[in-house]
C-alpha cells in the first residue's frame, strides 16, 4: 500500500458544491480584490480565533512581516524567535530590518523554551514570536508574563495551529497579534497562497489594514508606506467553505494521532508527540523522533510511505543567517530534535488501514 504524505481528495469532495456556487457568485460580481467573501472570511476566522479583527493578506510570511510593521518594529530592534521553525518566522524580522535572535526549544513539546527567551532579552528586544509548532500551542502563560514584565510584544506564529487551545483559549487570541498561513498543506488551506493577521487591538488592526493596501486610508490618501498584500476573494470562497469543517477535521487528526501513538508505543527509540494537559494539539504535522533517521526515511520511502522532515537544519545554522555567527552546539535541544525528527503522513480522512500500514513500515524500517 502506497501512502501519500497528504491527501485532500475527500476534503475537496465535501466542499465542491459550495465552492462551485461561491466561485460563480464572485465571477458574476467581479469583486476579486477585497470582495464580499474575503470580508466575510476575515470576520468568521477572527471570531473562530476568539479575537476581534482579521486582516487577510497574501501569505503567512506577509502576515508575519506586516504584523511586525504594524507593531512599529524598526531597524536595530531585536525580535526573539525559536531556532526550530520554518524560516519565514525569522525572515519577517529581517524584512522589517530588525535582528532575529534565536533561542532553544523545550525538549518535549519542541516549542520555544520560556527560560531561553527570558535569558535572550536585551534593551533592544521589542517582540517575541512563539511558534505553535506542529499544532500544539507554546507555553503562552509564561511567555506573555515574561514579555509583559519587559514591555515586549508577543506575535503568535500560528501558521501550524489553526483551532488549537491553550487553557481553553484559542490560538490567535493569546498574544498581541497572531499570524496564520493558509498555504495549501496547512490544516486550513487555500488553493494557493493566503494568510491572515488576527488581533483584538484596534490600533494594530488599523495599521495592518493600511499596510496590506498601499498604506492608504480611503482611495487616494496614503498615511504610511504600505504594500500590496491582500487575500484573494476567490481563495476566501474556499476558506469559508473549509472553515465550517475545521473543528471536525482537527478532531479527526487528533483521533489519527491517538491511533499512531498506540501503534508506535512498543517501538524502541521512537518518541511520539506529547500533549500538555493544559492545551490541545491539532496535529497539523505528526512529528516523531526516530533513531538513524536518514536510513529510516529511505526505508519508509522505499515502502511507498510519504515522509518529510520539519525541520532538518536549525535556523541558526542556515547559510541565510551566517551573519549571526552561530555554530553547531549553540542550541543543543533544537539540534538534537533536528537530527532525529521525521513527519509521518497525516490528514483528516486518513483510513485506519493507512495508519496501520505506516506503523508497520516504520516497525520494519527500524529492524
Ligand atoms: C507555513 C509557515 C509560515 C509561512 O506561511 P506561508 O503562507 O507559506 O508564507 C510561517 N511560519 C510557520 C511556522 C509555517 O509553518
Amino acid at each position: 500500500m502506497s501512502i501519500p504524505f497528504i491527501d485532500f481528495k475527500e476534503q475537496n469532495r465535501l466542499i465542491a458544491d459550495e465552492v462551485d456556487s461561491g466561485f460563480k457568485k464572485v465571477f458574476e460580481k467581479g469583486d476579486y480584490i477585497l470582495g464580499e467573501q474575503a470580508r466575510l472570511f476575515e470576520g468568521a476566522f477572527a471570531q473562530y480565533c476568539e479575537a476581534r479583527f482579521g486582516v487577510g493578506v497574501n501569505s503567512g510570511t506577509d502576515a508575519l512581516h506586516l504584523a511586525l510593521l504594524a507593531l512599529e518594529i524598526e531597524p536595530g530592534d531585536e525580535v526573539i524567535v525559536p531556532t526550530h521553525t520554518f524560516i519565514a518566522t525569522a525572515l519577517c524580522v529581517s524584512f522589517a530590518q530588525a535582528k532575529p535572535v534565536f533561542v532553544d526549544i523545550e525538549k518535549d513539546t519542541y516549542n520555544i523554551d520560556p527560560q531561553s527567551f527570558r535569558k535572550a532579552i536585551t534593551k533592544k528586544t521589542k517582540a517575541v514570536i512563539p511558534v505553535h509548532i506542529y499544532g500544539q500551542p507554546a507555553n503562552m502563560d509564561e511567555i506573555v508574563s515574561i514579555a509583559r514584565q519587559h514591555g515586549i510584544k508577543v506575535v503568535e506564529d500560528a501558521a501550524q495551529a489553526h483551532g488549537s487551545r491553550f487553557k481553553g483559549k484559542r490560538v490567535g487570541s493569546l498574544g498581541d497579534v497572531a499570524c496564520f498561513s493558509f498555504y495549501p498543506t496547512k490544516s486550513l488551506g487555500a488553493c494557493g497562497d493566503a494568510g491572515m493577521i488576527v488581533t483584538s487591538d484596534k490600533d494594530i488592526y488599523e495599521r495592518a489594514l493600511m499596510l496590506r493596501d498601499y498604506g492608504r486610508r480611503g482611495r487616494y490618501e496614503h498615511k504610511i508606506k504600505g504594500t500590496n498584500s491582500r487575500l484573494d476573494t476567490i481563495q476566501a470562497v474556499i476558506l469559508n467553505a473549509k472553515l465550517k469543517h475545521l473543528d471536525q477535521w482537527n478532531k479527526m487528526r487528533a483521533d489519527n494521532a491517538a491511533i499512531y501513538a498506540q501503534l508506535l508505543k512498543p517501538l524502541k527509540g521512537v518518541v511520539t508527540p506529547i500533549t500538555r494537559p493544559d492545551r490541545t494539539h491539532v496535529f497539523q504535522t505528526y512529528a516523531v523522533l526516530v533513531p538513524n533517521r536518514d536510513k529510516v526515511m529511505e526505508a519508509m520511502k522505499a515502502a511507498g510511505v510519504g515522509v518529510l522532515i520539519h525541520y532538518p537544519i536549525g535556523l541558526h545554522l542556515q547559510e541565510a543567517y551566517a551573519e549571526l555567527g552561530h555554530k553547531k552546539g549553540d542550541f543543543p535541544v533544537a539540534e538534537d530534535v533536528a537530527d532525529r525528527v521525521m513527519s509521518l503522513p497525516m490528514f483528516p480522512h486518513m483510513a485506519r488501514e493507512q495508519i496501520k500500514a505506516v506503523a508497520a513500515a516504520l516497525t520494519k524500517a527500524l529492524t
